[in-house]
């Protein structure tokens, strides 16, 4: 099996790991409400995008669907205490 001719010393591999670390992510604010929002992506607490809606935000069936199971969980704990 091919093997490392030589050990590679600390300071190599920390020079190695010095592009490594992570950046701090880069965000805008939205033009419409003010929330922060990655760049060049729409807005996904309002849906706008270069002050011009893109999307409706639905406040659907999925989201009702998390507070009823969440509620319903409550309920069952509290008649069971
Ligand atoms: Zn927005």
């Amino acid at each position: 099996m091919a093997e490392p001719k030589k050990k590679t010393s600390h300071s190599r591999v920390r020079k190695r790991r010095s592009h490594q670390a992570l950046k701090e992510i880069q965000y805008t604010f939205c033009s419409n409400c003010g929330k922060p929002v990655l760049p060049h992506r729409a807005c996904l607490s309002c849906g706008f995008y270069k002050e011009r809606k893109v999307f409706e935000i639905k406040v659907g069936s999925k989201a009702k669907k998390k507070v009823k199971k969440k509620k319903e969980k409550a309920g069952a704990e509290n008649k069971k205490t």
